[in-house]
């Protein structure tokens, strides 16, 4: 499709067709100031409907006795969740109302209009264990972990991959055995990002070798501070230690921080892994319209001397513009479509896409550089204690070593083609030889 025609669907009454091209992205400025196009807000439509009413009320009575401005951040999210507005699509009690997902964003809208703080980077991975323990925790995990994980009190890694078992999730072998009301732990695991600042890790083991491997995982919470939790640093092409390797020997885990039932690991790793691919992918939403690496590359472009200026160059930033608008309109869409909290296979559609289009938009600011690209970055070893994935809020050169893991972490673009493949679209699957027989039969390395 002309780019000219997809501008001319997305604003409506702007016609661009005849437009010198040079001025699309002033026109496109116009267009998102004059609300024009497609909103990031929640559509009109839902705006009366008694859910939208429910969460609107909920919303005025929270705010007229929190004021965000005038209160401590972790004191403003507690009250939030008392009064079910943390995970709306949450059941009552676990810090939601039992409503429809999209209406989150309704709360979003709302209490940053009345000055909350966003929620802190670092509390990434509550996206991940937050539907997970709700989904899958017993009625004690729940009121255990959601409030204080969602005030950002406590923080959470994922301890899902391997040095074995990475894209094979399911072939993981950190072993927990039963002793009493407790199992011990001894194993090890790796790409633990932020597992240095973390409180607690969503830890998948081994249980039953001798069942077939999908069905002998069983999934915990384990306290990063226990006795024999030991966190290493891994350094990244950033220069940064954003991830870790985790070793676990003989860890006490307490039954009681069970997450699901004993060998339903595997149901419970999916939440997660589903739910990180939307985080990743961008399935709340996304970037909004002038944010993200495709704003990124059109300051770099406009920043450009008008001499190295060429159509060709332009026709391509075009092409990146309109893939990215294309993947924001996808992710709300089916954001807007969600009935229940958990995403499904689809999500690894956004994954994928926001992955390779991550990649590809940076290396074309690269290129747009030249030679700058090469100056200017410090590669000196680092801590941090917040997650980047995009890469965008650090600067151009960070942003593109950074999201060359895009397409790696939470799952490969390869698995996601899989994924797509046979859950979506319902192709053959893979020939899997290791499926059905006992865990500890299955050849290793
Ligand atoms: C920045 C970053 C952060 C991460 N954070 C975490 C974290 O916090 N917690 C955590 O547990 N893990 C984390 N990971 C790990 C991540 O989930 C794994 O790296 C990923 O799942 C791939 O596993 P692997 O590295 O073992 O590669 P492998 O699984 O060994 O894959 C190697 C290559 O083979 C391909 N491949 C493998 N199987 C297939 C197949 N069936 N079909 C087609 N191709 C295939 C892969 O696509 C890949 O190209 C992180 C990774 C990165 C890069």
């Amino acid at each position: 499709m002309a780019p000219g025609n997809v501008d001319a669907r997305l604003a409506g009454t702007v016609n661009v067709t005849n437009v010198e091209r040079s001025d699309f992205f002033a026109r496109m400025a116009v267009c998102d100031n004059q609300n024009m196009t497609v909103t990031d807000t929640a559509p009109s439509s839902i705006s009366t409907d008694p859910e939208t009413q429910l969460v609107n009320d909920a919303l005025d009575a929270l705010l007229a006795a929190h004021d965000p401005k005038q209160m401590d951040d972790v004191a403003f999210r507690g009250a939030r969740f008392d009064a079910g507005l943390a995970w709306v699509h949450f059941a009552k009690g676990d810090g939601g109302m039992g409503l429809r997902p999209e209406l989150n964003r309704v709360v979003d809208r709302r209490v940053k209009a009345a000055g909350a703080k966003p929620t802190d980077p670092s509390s990434f991975f509550m996206a991940l264990a937050g539907p997970t323990i709700a989904t899958h925790g017993d009625d004690s995990v729940k009121e255990r972990f959601l409030r204080p994980m969602f005030t950002g009190e406590e923080r959470w890694c994922q301890l899902f991959s391997e040095p074995g078992a990475g894209s094979d999730f399911a072939g993981l072998g950190c072993r927990a055995e039963r002793d009493g009301d407790e199992w011990i732990v001894n194993g090890q695991k790796v790409w633990n990002t932020l597992a240095h600042i973390a409180d607690f890790g969503m830890l998948v083991t081994r249980t039953d070798p001798e069942a077939p491997k999908h069905k002998g995982m069983t999934y915990f919470a384990l306290d990063m501070r226990a006795e024999g939790v030991e966190v290493r640093p891994l350094r990244q092409i950033t220069g940064e230690a954003e991830f870790n390797e985790v070793y676990l020997t003989d860890v006490r885990v307490p039954d009681a921080c069970r997450v699901g039932a004993v060998g339903e690991g595997w149901r419970a790793s999916l939440t997660t892994l589903m739910n990180e691919r939307s985080a990743i992918g961008g399935g709340g939403g996304g970037a909004p319209r002038r944010g993200g690496a495709a704003n990124d590359a059109v300051q770099v472009w406009e920043a450009m001397d008008e001499s190295r200026k060429d159509a060709a160059t332009k026709d391509r930033l075009m092409h990146f513009w309109v893939q990215a608008e294309v993947g924001r309109l996808t992710n709300m869409r089916a954001s807007q479509n969600a009935r229940s909290g958990n995403p499904g296979p689809e999500m690894s559609i956004a994954k994928l896409a926001y992955s390779e289009l991550n990649k590809a938009l940076y290396e074309f600011c690269m290129n747009l550089l030249g030679a700058d690209a090469l100056i200017g970055y410090d590669y000196s070893f680092r801590r941090p204690e917040d997650l980047d994935v995009s890469g965008t809020a650090h600067g151009l050169r960070y942003a593109f070593l950074r999201v060359r893991a895009n397409s790696i972490e939470g799952g490969t673009s390869e698995i996601m083609r899989n994924i797509l493949g046979e859950q979506v679209l319902g192709l053959p699957g893979e020939p899997r030889v290791d499926k059905s027989g006992p865990w500890n039969e299955v050849p290793r390395n």
